[in-house]
């Protein structure tokens, strides 16, 4: 364990900027470093991400290790292991953090693998523990109904966290930092896979993963018109509208909609669960949110053990009553 030291956060890049959950991870990343007494380390791969740095030095980073290369311009699963691995291997974190994105999911495994060690996935918080020093990685376990804590003495300690589960720091520009340019080395013949197109998903409004507020319906909608009535209380809330998998299946939504262990993982503050039974597959992907307000004709319901505040009855009643109160405080 000796030769391995400090806390490493893989940072994503989003539309030429560091990402949310690059943010998250720095600011988590910063507290475990100053538990162990340690450095955090930030790696920014990619294509054109050298002015980053600051900016992850900014949000908490003490040293940055840039492979900025043409080749790493997409994600590909073998250009990205391979450059991670071999800064991992320069610098011997004993901890590295990815986030719970299609990228951490994909570079995770593949990164513990070649490193020889273990990896937790989907984590919603990271600890040290203060007797042993080793990373406690909690984690929702059973469909989100219970939540499991995992150690590993193989280093280093790999985990992936999920968006929204761990605050950024503010953003400090005095902060001072190292910056250290690492060649990428790659040879464009080993990389198998190729990026033909990015599709980026038209959505209107506010992004399910970035909403503060979710109201999402379930099969007791009973047709995508229910939909608009969620829609409206959606926007004067300023969140966004997700659906249990039913309203998807049917095609009274598009599958993009849908939150649970086959759809998106969302934390919001405000979850407003309707007609919806709140099933574990559900419920994986929104146990995570701060507050859960479930709608839902059976006093029975699953959801209701869930959420902090429930209301039995008819949706169609419920939420055009509730919508008109919230349009009556807005205007007063
Ligand atoms: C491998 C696997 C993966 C899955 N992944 C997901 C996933 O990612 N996301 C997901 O959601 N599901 C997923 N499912 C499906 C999951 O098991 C449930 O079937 C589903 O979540 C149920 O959706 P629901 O709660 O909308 O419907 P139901 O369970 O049918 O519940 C409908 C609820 O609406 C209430 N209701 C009806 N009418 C009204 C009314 N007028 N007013 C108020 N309440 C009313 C009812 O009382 C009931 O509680 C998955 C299943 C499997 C096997």
């Amino acid at each position: 364990m000796s030769d391995y030291k400090g806390v490493m956060v893989h940072c994503e890049v989003a539309e030429g900027k560091l990402a949310a959950i690059a943010t998250e991870l720095l600011g988590c990343g910063r507290k475990l470093a100053d538990e162990l007494g340690e450095e955090l380390s930030a790696v920014l791969a990619g294509s054109e991400v050298s002015g980053l740095a600051q900016a992850a030095i900014a949000f908490g980073a003490d040293k940055v290790y840039v492979v900025d290369d043409g080749l790493l311009k997409d994600y590909e699963t073998d250009s990205y292991v391979t450059v991670i691995e071999k800064v991992a291997k320069q610098v011997m974190p004993q901890i590295i953090i990815t986030g719970q994105t299609n990228t951490g999911r994909d570079l995770a495994p593949r990164l513990a693998f070649r490193l020889e060690t273990a990896v937790t996935l989907d984590c919603v918080e990271l600890a040290i523990d203060p007797d042993s020093k080793l990373l406690q990685q909690t984690k929702p376990v059973y469909g989100g109904n219970a939540r499991a804590i995992f150690t590993s003495e193989s280093m280093p300690q790999i985990a992936t966290v999920r968006a929204k589960a761990m605050e950024p720091l503010a953003r400090d520009d005095s902060r001072k930092g190292e910056v250290v340019n690492v060649d990428a080395g790659l040879d464009a013949s080993a990389i198998r896979t190729k990026v033909m197109e990015t599709v980026i998903e038209e959505v209107e409004g506010i992004k399910l993963e970035d909403a503060n507020v979710i109201v999402t319906g379930g099969r007791g909608i009973g047709g995508p018109e229910g939909f608009k009535d969620l829609e409206e209380l959606a926007r004067l809330l300023k969140g966004a509208v997700g659906a249990s998998r039913p309203p998807c299946d049917n095609g009274w939504v598009p599958d993009t909609m849908q939150v649970g262990l086959t759809g998106k993982i969302v934390s919001p503050e405000l979850y407003i669960a309707v007609a919806l039974s709140g099933s574990s597959q559900h419920l994986a992907g929104c146990s995570g949110s701060k507050n859960i307000v479930a709608v839902n004709k059976d006093p029975e319901a699953n959801i209701f053990k869930e959420a902090s505040y429930g209301v039995v009855g008819d949706w169609n009643k419920i939420v055009p009553a509730f919508t008109e109160k919230v349009k009556e405080l807005l205007a007063g």
